[in-house]
């Protein structure tokens, strides 16, 4: 697993089902206060790109560096 990389949130599409926590094996991801997903813990982060994979909504995803 790569260790660059960032993970890009479009807070209007995201509608917080909470897949892309659910999902996220290094549990680098929250739903914060406005139930939008958040990467809140990027030092855990594997750079997988599963919540992109997961997300119904395309609203997630890794921006590689
Ligand atoms: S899976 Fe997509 S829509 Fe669902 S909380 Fe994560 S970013 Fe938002
Ligand atoms: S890339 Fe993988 S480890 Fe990083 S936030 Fe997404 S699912 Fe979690």
């Amino acid at each position: 697993m790569k260790k660059e990389g960032t993970i890009v949130i479009n807070r209007d599409w995201c509608k917080g089902c909470g897949i892309c926590v659910a999902f996220c094996p290094g549990e680098a991801l929250v739903l914060d206060d406005k139930e939008k997903a958040c990467w809140a813990f990027p030092d855990r982060c594997k750079r997988c790109g599963i919540c992109e994979m997961r997300c119904p909504d395309i609203a997630i995803e890794l921006v590689e560096k």
